[in-house]
């Protein structure tokens, strides 16, 4: 019964993306430990414990992580605002931890930041906040026009040039917060929380932003969020960071589709079609007990996602297929689906959906018997 499965079989993202050649890793954190002195009254804090993490060539990676997790102490250790208690960050092979004030301030200028609040000067206008690190830089008056003017048409703000940050929304602020890191043609732009502060409409635009810039810049991206959303919507690669520890890592379609740590399953039940409906969710169980149905994830990727792979299974395996819930969504701007089903409980009919999903190259994951 396997062999018109075989036949049918697509080929799926998950084969294609194993053989994909694996790029050099531009930032690059080895083993890292950061803890904070203690003060008066406060015990010290180790707020990043043996970081190793690898943010590839012209890729967003995408940290997730709860308040106090150490996303902004692991973001402020790329640019050199801390440094490492032990271990290494290096930054296209330079290690700036070790970087003396002047060198620092010279490798800086490759690494551009934005911030949740902006942090524009408010009595500059766009022209003159993006001007800024140029000016710092002692770029003369008429480079630094050429190089502005473009960059507040890549970030679409050519008829903001003149306009304070309180004329500009906060949408409009952000861009110019994007404009102003690209300033100094950074090869690696830091993101701390970047549309935290902003509505989920301009979050979609900012992050589609970042996307365009990411690739007409061959920029390499470290973001940090508290948002799956913003994951799906960016990063190419995920990690997911719990009690200064990274508890999971991996290309996104992958961690989406098969999630490890508890943390990380948390998060995407917050996103839509993550998480079970209420009244099989209150009923399930692991074990798989008499007359109880299996229930199954399937996790559809790439361009087979709308597929009519369930049902060659249930024609081909001859078992009643139950669908729980189904959502075609989009991860990175790939389509990314997700089905949950129920099946017979019994072994040998579980064993036998699994396998005939996997021969497709899905991954189907039992979440427990109803
Ligand atoms: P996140 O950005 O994920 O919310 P942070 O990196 O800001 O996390 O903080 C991680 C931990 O380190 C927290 O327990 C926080 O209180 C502590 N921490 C952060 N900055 C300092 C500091 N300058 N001094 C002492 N403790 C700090
Ligand atoms: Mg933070």
């Amino acid at each position: 019964m396997n062999a018109p499965l075989a036949l049918a079989a697509p080929v799926s993202s998950f084969s294609e993306a194993s053989v994909l050649p694996v790029a050099r890793p531009i930032i690059r954190f080895e083993r890292v430990e950061k803890t904070y002195a203690a003060r008066r009254g406060h015990p010290p804090v180790t707020a990043l414990a043996d970081i190793s993490l690898d943010v590839p060539e012209a890729a967003i990676l995408g940290v997730i992580g709860r308040s106090g997790a150490g996303k902004s102490t692991l973001i402020r250790l790329v640019n050199g605002l801390e440094k490492p208690s032990s271990g290494r960050i290096t930054v296209d092979g330079v290690d700036v931890g070790a970087l003396a004030e002047t060198a620092l301030r010279r490798e800086r200028r490759s690494i551009g930041m934005i911030f949740q609040h902006f942090n524009l000067l408010a009595r500059r206008t766009a022209f003159g906040n993006v001007a800024l690190p140029l000016e710092i830089a002692g770029v003369p008056a008429a480079e630094i026009k050429a190089r502005v003017e473009p960059l507040l048409d890549l970030v679409g703000l050519a008829d903001k040039r003149d306009r304070y940050p309180a004329e500009l929304s906060g949408g409009q602020k952000q861009r110019v917060g994007i404009a102003r890191a690209l300033a100094t043609r950074p090869r690696v732009l830091l993101s701390d929380e970047a549309t935290s502060a902003l509505d989920p409409e301009t979050t979609d635009q900012i992050l589609a932003l970042l996307r365009k810039v990411k690739s007409e810049l061959n920029l390499t991206v470290l973001l940090i969020t508290h948002e799956m959303a913003v994951i799906k919507a960016v990063a190419d690669r995920v990690a997911v960071i719990d009690g200064g520890r990274i508890v999971e890592e991996g290309a996104t379609y992958e961690v989406f589709a098969r999630p490890r740590h508890p943390t990380t399953r948390s998060f995407l039940s917050a996103l839509t079609g993550q998480s079970l409906p209420p009244q099989i969710a209150d009923r399930l169980t692991a074990e798989p007990g008499d007359n109880r149905a299996a229930v199954l994830r399937i996790v559809f990727t790439g361009t087979h996602a709308t597929d009519p792979v369930l049902s060659r299974v249930s024609r081909l395996l001859a078992v009643d297929v139950n669908i729980i819930q189904a959502q075609v969504d989009e991860i990175a701007g790939a389509p990314f689906g997700v089905i949950v089903i129920s099946v017979p409980g019994d072994a040998p009919t579980v064993a036998a959906v699994r396998n005939a999903v996997e021969r497709l190259h899905l991954s189907a994951e039992v979440l427990g018997y109803v």
